[in-house]
């Protein structure tokens, strides 16, 4: 216990070994930890949390390294957690991700975390959650979440991020149209990437026409924003951060900010409701062995086994 303390008060001085090894312990969770992992907590509730979510290929990492460095000249501390939940292996594009990011890593103000499935025990939701809520408590000012855009931990990080950035490209119209279907009504603030390369206009308008139809507009008075940019030039980037700062502005007057602190913490009780009954599922499995050798025995049916197991587990 008190060595975990130790970690946290050099993790909050900065450095970042100590910021990793904490990391790892709320990663790694385990049921001993929760205490201190509380007390962690109890400290955050105050970071600006920013989701970026786009298809693959959009620009996404190339665009966050912009962002840092912008955040930074603002005299921001910056977190990110690259989250890949569709592989339980660290791919090759996700790689990619740390090493475009990788002009950050010798800055003291920026810490980049990716997760993937792969090793995390309590899931990756959880780990996730636990991550964001780690950072805040080490006040970081601003805290990126970049996510591919599918699955349940996209759900989960949609409940956390109070700020919501869209990125897409020139020409994928067809996205537009299955983003509109799903994701594209959560965006904040939208951006048309890649507009060095590729003519941005065309996109931009179809967004435009979409956001004033009503068709992706959120139901709140914030009125999405939508902005061309180059993550390989830089144009547009200082708007696009403007523009975040302006929601961030919004969220704490209209109080979205101290409710949005607050959902994510009931949807974490949620997760680790999950986390915790799992474990006691495996804790206990041995004491139901003989309903589930009932099963293999051809004795009894799996369905009655498991409502039978469960009762007697829970
Ligand atoms: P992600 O999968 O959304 O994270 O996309 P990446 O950031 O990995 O970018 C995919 C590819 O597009 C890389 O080769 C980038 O160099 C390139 N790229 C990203 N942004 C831009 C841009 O604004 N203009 C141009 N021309 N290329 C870009």
């Amino acid at each position: 216990m008190i060595d975990v303390i130790d970690i946290y008060k050099e993790a909050i001085n900065g450095n970042k070994r100590a910021i990793g090894k904490l990391l790892t312990l709320v990663e790694d969770l385990k049921e001993e930890n929760l205490p201190i992992v509380r007390d962690i907590l109890s400290k955050g509730g105050n970071a600006h949390i920013i989701g970026i979510t786009g298809i693959p290929g959009a620009g996404k990492s190339t665009l966050i390294s912009k962002i840092i460095s912008e955040l930074r000249k603002r005299g921001y501390k910056v977190a990110v957690i690259a989250v890949d939940p569709s592989s339980p292996f660290t791919s090759g594009a996700f790689l990619g991700d740390r090493v475009r990011m990788q002009k950050h890593a010798t800055d003291p103000g920026v810490f980049i975390r990716s997760l993937a499935s792969r090793g995390l025990k309590g899931g990756l939701s959880l780990a996730t959650l636990l991550t964001l809520e780690t950072f805040d408590s080490l006040g970081y000012d601003k805290i990126i979440i970049e996510t591919v855009g599918a699955g349940q931990v996209d759900i989960d990080i949609f409940f956390a991020a109070m700020s919501i950035l869209v990125v897409t490209i020139p020409g994928a119209g067809d996205e537009i149209q299955a983003l509109k279907a799903g994701l594209m009504e959560i965006g904040d603030v939208y951006v048309v990437n890649k507009a060095d390369k590729m003519d941005a206009d065309d996109a931009v308008q179809q967004l435009k026409f979409a956001l004033e139809s009503g068709e992706l507009t959120k139901k709140t008075d914030w009125v999405p924003r939508i902005f061309k940019t180059s993550a390989v030039t830089g144009e547009g980037i200082s708007d696009v951060v403007d523009s975040l700062e302006e929601h961030f502005a919004y969220l704490k007057r209209s109080g979205g900010f101290k409710k949005s602190v607050l959902l994510r913490r009931e949807h974490l009780v949620k997760v680790l409701l999950y986390w915790l009954a799992e474990r006691e599922v495996d804790k206990k499995l041995s004491t139901v062995s003989d309903i589930i050798d009932a099963v293999k025995k051809g004795q009894i049916d799996p369905i009655t086994a498991a409502l039978k197991a469960y009762d007697k587990i829970f």
